[in-house]
């Protein structure tokens, strides 16, 4: 057979993913191209680290894409301007590209724009540029309220302002100010990471309680103001001192003028195999909205956990295909996730989200065993995807 062409569009989390796990799977005659626009790939997750003043600098999280080369992975370095899924055709910034296969994780476009006064208000949590910025301040601040905003849901990392406002109360309570400081949450969800269901909902919110951190859950932000430090809700408004957000999200402008999103504002994909409605033409990963197959009407979490297993499944089947085999793959609905809390200790969450008639998670304490997993975990995630 002679070789076919992958091209995988975003070299973030899923992308790379899936490039690694084609590599190991399938004969080296057939092509496998990944096209990002930045030239390092960066484990998101150490904002979390930048935050809490454990990492110093931003590069020891990051890793060059010129390295997937010595992995047999080709790289194109260029913007996707315009995607084809009929054609599985894609015009980017430096070359015209067709596939045999297409993969699309784009991820999710953070866009602070939407909200007026977010970004010259808040640290952007989910920007590195921003998130290493907000240690310095943590440090410094001695007295008011210091706020966690979620923008919108979905979001990316379903813990993370959860895990920022836990950082905060840490750090106030070893400076020794925490009784001069008011840490609270305000988010649009319903429960914290409601995706995974009550009981995962009901754990995190008795881990804030434990810390005094004030919960204000069905909070819709329309607007900030910057000067008088006003948070302006649908329905009231609060102030804040300190001020770190999580940006509305979308799907990438290129994502959506392709027609490949739905009502849901994402891209519907089968459930357990990540096919598009195009035939070749895959997506995985927080560009996708994958609704669970129970009664809650809940959709998979964006969470890089879930697209490195929907790479795993997507590079089966491609591999099986070329082998002219049943693609036999399934996504399982499992995943975890830990939960930094501060002092260098983090609860772990897990179970199956394709459970009936709801997911089935459970959330085990914060300790130093699970922080010490965690950034293994990352390490190894680090090493293995570039
Ligand atoms: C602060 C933070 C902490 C997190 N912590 C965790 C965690 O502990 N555990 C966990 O499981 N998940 C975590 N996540 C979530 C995880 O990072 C994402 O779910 C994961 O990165 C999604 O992978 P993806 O490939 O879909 O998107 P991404 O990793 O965002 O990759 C998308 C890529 O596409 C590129 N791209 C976009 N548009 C274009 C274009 N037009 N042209 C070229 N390239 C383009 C982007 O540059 C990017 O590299 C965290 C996220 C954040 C923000």
């Amino acid at each position: 057979m002679a070789g076919k062409t992958i091209v995988i569009l975003g070299g973030g989390f899923g992308g790379l993913s899936t490039a690694q796990q084609l590599r190991r799977v399938i004969a080296p005659e057939h092509r496998v191209v990944v096209v990002e626009r930045e030239d390092t790939f960066y484990l998101c997750a150490f904002n979390m680290r930048l935050m809490a003043g454990e990492m110093k600098d931003q590069r020891e999280g990051e890793r060059s894409l010129s390295e997937l080369a010595r992995k047999g992975i080709e790289w194109v370095h260029g913007e996707v301007l315009e995607l084809d899924p009929t054609a599985r055709r894609v015009r980017t910034s430096s070359a015209t590209l067709e596939g045999d296969y297409l993969i699309i994780a784009l991820g999710a476009e953070k866009d602070g724009s939407i909200i007026p006064g977010f970004t010259e208000s808040a640290y952007n949590l989910h920007d590195v540029n921003s998130a290493r910025l907000i240690h310095q301040p943590l440090q410094e601040f001695e007295t008011g309220r210091a706020i966690v905003l979620v923008c919108r849901s979905p979001f990316s990392c379903p813990s993370s302002p959860y895990e920022a406002a836990f950082l905060m109360d840490s750090t106030f309570r070893k400076k020794g100010n925490r009784q001069h400081v008011e840490v609270a949450i305000y988010t649009p969800e319903l429960r914290p990471m409601g995706a995974a269901g009550p009981e995962m909902g009901n754990a995190v919110i008795g881990l804030l309680k434990e810390r005094d951190i004030g919960y204000y859950p069905q909070q819709k932000v329309q607007r900030i103001e910057s000067g008088s430090r006003k948070i302006v809700f649908e329905e009231g408004e609060t102030s804040f001192d300190l001020l770190v957000g999580v940006p509305p999200h979308v799907a990438p402008k290129v994502v959506r003028e392709a027609g490949l999103t739905d009502e849901t504002g994402w891209v519907p994909v089968e459930i357990d195999t990540l096919e598009t409605r195009y035939p070749g033409v895959y997506a995985l990963g927080d560009v996708t909205s994958i609704r669970q197959p129970n009664p809650t009407g809940l959709f998979l979490p964006k969470a890089g956990v879930f697209a490195d297993e929907q790479s795993r499944v997507v590079a089966a089947n491609i591999a099986a295909e070329l082998r002219g085999e049943d693609k036999s793959k399934r996504l399982d609905g499992k995943g975890f996730c830990y939960i930094e809390v501060g002092d260098g200790l983090a609860a772990y969450g897990s179970g199956n989200f394709f459970s009936y008639p709801g997911p089935n998670t459970y959330l085990e304490p914060p300790s130093k065993k699970h922080h010490e997993e965690r950034k293994k975990l990352e390490m190894e995630q680090l090493e293995d995807l570039v």
